[in-house]
Parts: structure tokens; C-alpha cells; sequence
């Protein structure tokens, strides 16, 4: 299907690319200004047409779910730092709500240059296909895709397709899934680039590289649909103003004054130019913050956490050379990676490129599986990339499979001969491969998610002793709402306490509201403090998704500025928000101040809790928690661990002395006053965003909001009913 070119006008194409893969249809529907100018982009744009294409019953696995890829209007313009970013958007099939993951790399950019704000597939082909988008000749087209399961063959064919047909591979970028979409529910999408400046294997220069759209499973939607890739053709805008800014100049200024301060304070601060997110590993493990994860969040230090730290991977594994931005123009340059040599599986032997590990993978595959091994990590980052499934949700149910173990709830026959203990990697290594190829029934059912192997494991143990553990294992299956948990030990964090289980929709991900660390530091003094943070760092990071823009650059730089901001919250360093807001005025010709701006947000927070009240109806307040584990020591020996600190926060809340007090009692009083705070934090966070006590939003201030007369009808019917 050929389509007209069209310059960028305000940062938008002001047109959608939308495909049935069941019937083959391609059309490219003009994007209405009205939604456009409520709805934003990236997220919000993309959380609005999957509304659009569902009912209320529409569960993942219909072809109708649509998946949604969407730049935003500050997206792909390499005049600012950190504009890389896009959004995938579909129902998750983990959750059953809708599933949300944003992914750097070239992808949303060449998109828009392509001639597009947002791609919508929906349908189902039963043959493998990719489809191409060549924004050179202005042509969409559905083709064969390579055989492979693997996400990096996949790469070096893609890649050895455009490449002979004349294509330089800096024009090329691609989205793939591999084998682990198709076995796994929590499948990721890979954004394949070629960064240019990167040192090869063979001593030349160039490197093909991935960030991922890793959570919620999105990756298993467009597998299941047929779809291997999908591949954008295109290059950068040129001339005075490519991308039709309202006001240029003010962009280019915006741009320099971001890119001077991270050039300037990030040597001096996180060296995220270095370590990349991964340095924050040794910060989570202070032994006054305990919230690094260790052994399924049982613990939440070691001593052995250097091990894994950026710091080791900057001064051992990482390769320096090149530019490491995800995007051209982003100076933070966190996208670090290395040479590894894999020791199994398949490629074992083979000298692998690894793009990570992130915080997260280094953490979920680390700390949290009692393995200190930064190669050990990149391996597993690799393989997970490789088959395509998300590094966060594989690592978490390893951690529940492994304390099962410890714990007795299953055994080495459960495994059909592989038994998971904590720090052995070779274990690991083997479930991974298994994981990928279903090819045990633990793999198998692991593979249906957090919930799924949580009931399997209590049947089986129910079936060898006849007691049922279900009470005991979902003390510590770290998940809400299905989808398992990003790893930050919350105990001494009320804020992301409430972050995980009310403020997040997706499920237990600290995309909405990463409150911890601002939390450790002392931002959030009073409970008001905390309610007031589940409000307003959603606002600025979901309106950063909607945006197109990376969250790094405002939320790891510290503008020394933002020190100066008396009477405001510096921890949200508003100096910087300041420079953002110029950028968006600059490109969209508004005269809004960033709080302005990023109220907006609330429109799609809201549009994202009508779908999930859709889902869970009058029980949407009861998928707003967190298990146990979350919350405080689950045993007695935990609580022991932290003694003094629990102790003095026993003794705090109660006015009491626990001297003396047994450690079950002491227990008791400590979970039962954390969970009475979290349930008073959300019942809070309900009634500042104006929803009910059952987590509902109300009619009357959805029309307030203007969203109202977005929603479907029937929508509209069952809210109106659940008032
Ligand atoms: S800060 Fe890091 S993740 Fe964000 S755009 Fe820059 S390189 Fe990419």
C-alpha cells in the first residue's frame, strides 16, 4: 500500500498507520486533532485507541486486541536529550488489563519520520509475516518474514535483507519477538538499531543493538498475531525546522541548556555515562535503606552487591568506546553493554554482544537469585533479549521457584530433574533454556505467568501431603494484579508501598511512580507528603511516555538549580522541569508551565482506570495490593534480621516499649500497622484523584476531566452502574 508523504507539523505526522493482519487491510486514518490535542501521544494516544478497538469484554488473546506502537510529539528529535522514547500498548495477556511498556532506540522516531504518530495492528495471520513500513518510497507492505526463533538470527537476516537492497543500516530499525513470546505470556519486544559507532567483534565499527519493550507481555501479543517484525525504513528530517516547531529557536535552546547540565552534573553525580542505571544497585543495598532485593526480597542487602554494581560492569565488562545514547542527541548515554561469553545453551562458546544489564535485569538475575556474578547477569540479560521474554518477570518467578525449593513446596521430581537453588547458575541458565522451549511442565506453566505457577505449585504439594499452601505462597509470589514485581524491596518505603499496589495500573512496575529512592532520601516526610507523591511523579513520568521523551535525563541529572527552588519539591527537580516545559511550548506553541503540562496526565491515568474497572468491576479496589513480602518481614527470622529498626518503628507507632515482647507478637503489631498505613495511603490516593472508596472513578469528575466523551457507551453504562 502506497501513502503520501507529509512533513512533521508541531512535532506530529497527524496520521496513524493501522493493519489487519486477518484480512491484509492497511489504511492510514488521519489522526482527529481532537484526540490528538486531548490525548497527547505516546501512551495516552496509544491507551485511547486500544479503548477505541475493544468492548468491555475483549480479553487478550482476540484478535481485536490491538497492538499499539506510538511516538509522541517531543519524540525523535535529537536537538533535546533523551527523546528515544515510544510506547508499545495492547491488553496484557498476564493481566487481562491494559499493558503498557515504553522502548528506546530508533524505532518511534523513524516511525514519525516514516509518517507516523502511532501503529495499530490488529487481527490475526496464521503464517509468519513482517511487515515493513519504508518511509523512503512512502510504501506499508506485509512480507515473509525469516524463519527464526531466535531474536538475533532474526537481526542478522533483517538486517542482511535491507542491507542488500541497498538500505544503510543506520536507516534501518526493527521490533522482534523470539520463541519466549510464543511459550510465555510475558513475551518483550526487542528495538533493534544500529548504533554506528560502536566497536565491532571483528575489529570494525558498528554494532546492532536493542532496548526492549519488556513488560506486560506485549511481545506475546504480536507473536501471537503472526507478526515476527516489524521494520521501519527511514531517515532524518532535514532542513530548518524538520519537524515543524511552532517555535525552533526556543527548542534548540531548551536542548542546549538540558544537555549542558547532564554533560556537566552526571560526571559528578550517578556517572550514568558509565555505570548506566546498574550503579544504583550498591545505593538499594545500604544498610540503612535495605531495599535491594535478595532471595525473593527476603533480605534486602549484601555486602557481595559491588559484585554487581555499575561499577564493576564500567571498570570489567562494559565497552566505552562509541556513543552509548539509545538515540542521536541523548548525552546521559546510559545504554551500556559489553562483550560476554556465553556457557550455555545453544550459542555456548559464543562471544555475545550484551546490550544491559539494567538496573532491573542485574538486580532480578543478581541480588535477588543470591547470584553475584555480573557475567552470569549478562548471559541471562542475553538469553532473555534472545528468546524474547522479559528479563524482570522471568527473574521474579525464578525467585518464587527457588524459595519453593528452599521452602519444601517442591521438589527436584517437580522440576522432572531440575532443582532451582539459590546461587546456582547453572540452574538458572538450564530453566531460562527450558522456560523458552516449554519443555518441562514447570517451564511450561511458569511460562502462564506469576499466578499460574503459584496454583500449580500449591496443587502439586497438595497432592504429595494434602495440606494446601495456597495461603503461605501467596505470602511471597511477588506480583498485583498478575504482573510480577520490578525489584525494589518496599518495607522501608510506604510511598512505593502505595506506587506498587494503587498508583501503578499495570501491575507491580515502578514505570508510574518511582518513589523509593526519593523516599530513602527524606522527600516524603509526612503521610500528606506521600499521598501527594502518588499524584504528582505519576503526572510527570506518564506524561514523559506520553511525550516520547526518557525520564533519565530529568529524574538522574540533579539541576543544582532545582536546590535553589524554596518552598516547592525540589526532589522533582523543577528547574529541569522548567526546561522541559520550554521544549514543549517550543515545539507545540502552548504558553503552559510544566505542572500544566503534566496535569494532562490525569486524563489517561483515568482512561487507564476505567479499562481496568472494566476488568475487575466492583472489585478494582481489591487488586490494589501487595503481598505480604512487600509489606514487612513474612516470618520471624525476617523480622529478626532488621531487628533494631523494626523494633524502633514498633516503638514509634505504638508509644510503647517492645523490650521483652516476643518476636511473633512484635511481628503481628508491625505488619498489622504497615498494611493499616498502606490501606490509609491508597484511600487517600482514591480520594484525591476523585474516585470512589472502591478504586471507581466518578462520573461527574470524568466529565470534569472532559474524558467522558471519549469512553464507548457501553463503558460509560457499566461505570454508571458501579457509582
Ligand atoms: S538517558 Fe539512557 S535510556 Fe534515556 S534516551 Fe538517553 S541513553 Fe536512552
Amino acid at each position: 500500500m502506497n501513502y503520501p508523504k507529509r512533513a512533521i507539523s508541531r512535532g506530529y505526522t497527524n496520521r496513524i498507520l493501522s493493519v489487519d493482519l486477518g484480512t491484509g487491510f492497511i489504511s492510514t486514518p488521519e489522526l482527529d486533532s481532537k484526540v490528538r490535542d486531548y490525548f497527547t501521544g505516546g501512551r495516552s494516544l496509544g491507551l485511547y485507541l486500544l479503548h477505541s478497538a475493544i468492548t468491555p469484554d475483549t480479553d487478550a488473546a482476540d484478535p481485536r486486541n490491538p497492538l499499539i506502537l506510538a511516538n509522541g510529539p517531543l519524540g525523535g528529535i535529537p536537538q533535546f536529550p533523551g527523546t528515544a522514547k515510544a510506547m508499545a500498548v495492547s491488553l496484557s495477556p498476564l493481566t487481562g488489563v491494559p499493558g503498557v511498556s515504553n522502548f528506546g532506540g530508533y524505532f518511534g522516531a523513524f516511525l514519525k519520520y516514516a509518517g507516523f504518530d502511532a501503529l495499530q495492528v490488529t487481527g490475526k495471520s496464521a503464517s509468519e509475516f513482517m511487515l515493513v513500513i519504508n518511509g523512503f518510497t512512502n510504501e506499508v507492505t506485509i512480507e515473509e518474514a525469516p524463519h527464526d526463533e531466535e531474536a538475533f538470527d532474526l537481526e542478522s537476516h533483517i538486517a542482511q535483507r535491507f542491507a542488500a537492497a541497498g538500505y544503510e543500516r543506520r536507516n534501518i530499525a526493527f521490533m522482534s519477538t523470539g520463541i519466549g513470546a510464543v511459550n510465555t505470556d510475558y513475551g518483550c519486544i526487542n528495538s533493534h538499531y544500529f548504533d554506528v559507532t560502536k566497536p565491532a567483534k571483528d575489529g570494525g565499527k558498528g554494532v546492532w543493538r536493542t532496548k526492549q519493550a519488556g513488560r506486560t507481555g506485549i511481545g506475546s501479543v504480536m507473536r501471537r498475531k503472526g507478526l515476527l517484525a516489524i521494520v521501519v525504513l527511514a531517515e532524518y528530517p532535514h532542513g530548518e525546522n524538520p519537524y515543524g516547531a511552532a517555535d525552533w529557536g526556543r527548542v534548540l535552546d531548551a536542548g542546549k541548556r538540558l544537555h549542558a547540565i547532564v554533560k556537566e552534573i552526571d560526571p559528578q553525580q550517578l556517572k550514568m555515562h558509565r555505570k548506566g542505571s546498574a550503579g544504583l544497585i550498591t545505593f538499594m543495598s545500604k544498610d540503612e535503606y535495605q531495599s535491594l532485593p535478595v532471595k525473593n526480597f527476603q533480605g534486602g542487602s549484601d555486602p557481595r552487591a559491588h559484585q554487581i554494581c555499575g561499577k564493576h560492569y564500567a571498570e570489567h565488562l562494559f565497552e566505552h568506546r562509541g556513543m552509548d545514547g539509545c538515540f542521536p542527541g541523548c548525552n546521559l548515554q546510559c545504554t551500556k553493554g559489553g562483550w560476554v561469553t556465553l556457557v550455555s545453551g545453544d550459542h555456548a562458546g559464543r562471544k555475545a554482544w550484551v546490550d544491559g544489564p539494567e538496573y532491573e535485569t542485574a538486580a532480578g538475575f543478581g541480588s535477588n537469585l543470591d547470584i553475584w556474578s555480573a557475567e552470569f547477569i549478562m548471559e541471562a540479560n542475553w538469553h532473555c533479549d534472545n528468546y524474547g521474554y522479559d528479563t524482570i518477570s522471568v527473574a521474579t518467578i525464578m525467585a518464587f521457584l527457588m524459595e519453593c525449593f528452599q521452602r519444601g513446596y517442591l521438589t527436584k521430581e517437580d522440576g522432572e530433574g531440575l532443582e532451582l537453588t539459590w546461587g546456582d547458575e547453572a540452574s538458572a541458565l538450564e530453566f531460562l533454556h527450558r522456560l523458552a522451549h516449554g519443555t518441562s511442565e514447570m517451564a511450561r506453566v511458569a511460562g502462564r505467568g506469576m499466578l499460574a505457577i503459584e496454583k500449580w505449585v500449591a496443587e502439586r504439594f497438595e497432592k504429595r501431603t494434602g495440606k494446601n499452601p495456597a495461603d503461605e505462597l501467596a505470602l511471597f509470589a511477588m506480583q498485583t494484579k498478575g504482573l510480577p514485581f520490578s525489584f525494589y524491596r518496599t518495607h522501608r518505603s510506604l510511598s512505593m508501598q502505595g506506587s506498587y499496589a494503587a498508583a501503578s495500573d499495570i501491575g507491580a512496575h515502578h514505570a508510574a511512580a518511582w518513589l523509593i529512592k526519593a523516599d530513602l532520601l527524606g522527600a516524603f516526610p509526612t503521610f500528606q507528603d506521600k499521598a501527594r507523591a502518588l499524584m504528582t511523579y505519576p503526572r510527570v513520568r506518564l506524561g514523559n511516555d506520553n511525550l516520547g521523551v526518557c525520564k533519565l535525563p530529568w529524574v538522574d541529572v540533579f539541576n543544582p538549580e532545582s536546590a535553589k527552588r524554596l518552598g516547592e519539591d525540589i526532589y522533582i527537580n523543577p528547574a529541569s522541569q522548567d526546561i522541559y516545559a520550554d521544549f514543549y511550548n517550543g515545539m507545540l506553541g502552548t504558553d503552559l508551565n510544566w505542572e500544566q503540562i503534566f496535569a494532562q496526565t490525569d486524563r489517561d491515568i483515568n482512561l487507564q482506570r476505567v479499562m481496568n474497572v472494566m476488568k475487575y468491576g466492583a472489585e478494582t479496589a481489591s487488586y490494589d495490593w501487595i503481598p505480604d513480602r512487600a509489606v514487612g518481614p513474612t516470618e520471624d527470622s525476617l523480622y529478626e534480621q532488621e531487628a533494631a529498626y523494626n523494633d524502633a518503628e514498633l516503638e514509634r507507632v505504638t508509644g510503647k516499649s517492645v523490650a521483652g515482647m516476643a518476636t511473633t507478637e512484635k511481628r503481628r503489631l508491625l505488619m498489622e500497622n504497615r498494611k493499616s498505613e498502606l490501606r490509609r495511603l491508597i484511600g487517600v490516593y482514591y480520594a484525591e484523584r476523585s474516585w470512589n472508596s472502591k478504586g471507581v472513578p466518578r462520573v461527574a469528575s470524568l466529565k470534569e476531566l472532559g474524558l467522558w466523551d471519549f469512553l464507548g457507551r457501553e463503558t460509560r453504562d457499566r461505570l454508571s452502574e458501579l457509582q
